[in-house]
């Protein structure tokens, strides 16, 4: 079983069943949540060597916009999962920090955190790091205009993507459960369980609303106030916050499980659950879309 929640999940979940496999973090649409949010909060230098960038780039496995490019990292891991597994096996781990429930340790979910070897760029960094280093090691080649602008646009694709990853509550926890995706949930209409990592990454976005514009500019403007204070600090502090969400929100799972209609063991979400998941997700993807801007715009000024 692979790491991650998946695309078709929605599709999957809206016809009674879920597949096994596959992955994402905060569904595509919370990704590109975040980019709208962080988008207009460029300022003109950086917005302009984004673009810049942008346009440099010729590769197709998204459309080449600000807004799409957020999705980029995980195509790029999908690319080959199902054959050589050489873009999988690279970068399937920077999509998260497997931070322990019972024994919290940034360091151990990092590997160590060790740096970066001397000349290696970051897109070809080892395989065994989590996405908050990768979040610091981007945005430092970002803002290195010595580096060659293949490897500026890559870090550029990287840090849109693993900002919103750092963000969603079970891509900074882990509970020996592979961060939710090991254990089943029911809510709604649903009588077939699905995993909980899915419910996060894109059922609870749905909650919070289907026109993408819209949300955006309601969470920007619903927490324009908190804007400044959340964009201080730097990525650990942030995975953090994450691992709170998480263990406030995500695994706040009812005491039993009851059986789905195929007799699989799922914790039913009830609607106290569901509304305390929405303002959490609510909060998180404002969070990333002003911290992406705050990094992008400290990284091309
Ligand atoms: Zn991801």
């Amino acid at each position: 079983m692979s790491r991650r929640g998946t695309t078709a999940f929605l599709l999957c979940a809206l016809a009674g069943a879920v597949p096994p496999g596959h992955a994402l973090a905060w569904g595509d649409e919370g990704h590109r949540i975040v980019g709208r949010i962080a988008l207009p909060l460029l300022t003109s230098a950086a917005r302009n060597q984004v673009d810049a960038l942008l346009a440099a780039d010729d590769d197709t496995l998204t459309a080449p916009d600000f807004v799409f490019r957020t999705v980029w990292a995980d195509r790029w891991r999908d690319s080959d999962r199902n054959s050589t597994k050489v873009r999988y096996g690279a970068t399937e781990q920077w999509h998260f920090v497997d931070i322990e429930l019972a024994r919290p340790d940034l360091s151990d979910a990092c590997a160590g955190r060790k740096p970066l070897p001397d000349g290696t760029l970051a897109s070809q960094g080892p395989a065994r790091d989590c996405v908050v280093d990768k979040v610091e090691q981007f945005a430092a080649e970002l803002a290195d205009g010595s580096l060659p602008r293949t490897e500026r646009i890559l870090a550029l694709k990287f840090l849109l993507h693993f900002t919103g990853d750092l963000h969603q509550p079970l891509h900074a926890s882990d509970n020996h459960d592979q961060g939710g995706n090991q254990v089943q949930v029911l809510y709604g209409h649903n009588r077939v369980a699905g995993r909980l990592h899915a419910y996060w990454d894109t059922a609870v976005v749905q909650r919070i609303g289907h026109d993408e514009a819209k949300v955006a500019d309601d969470l920007a403007t619903g927490f324009a106030a908190e804007r400044e204070a959340w964009q201080q600090g730097r990525p650990a502090a942030w995975a953090l916050e994450s691992f709170a969400a998480a263990k406030a929100a995500a695994y706040a799972l009812p005491t039993a499980t009851v059986p789905d209609e195929h007799g699989t063991p799922a914790y039913r979400l009830d609607e106290a659950y569901e509304r305390r998941a929405s303002a959490t997700a609510r909060e998180q993807l404002a969070k990333a879309g002003f911290r992406l801007a705050a990094l992008l715009n400290a990284a091309l000024h």
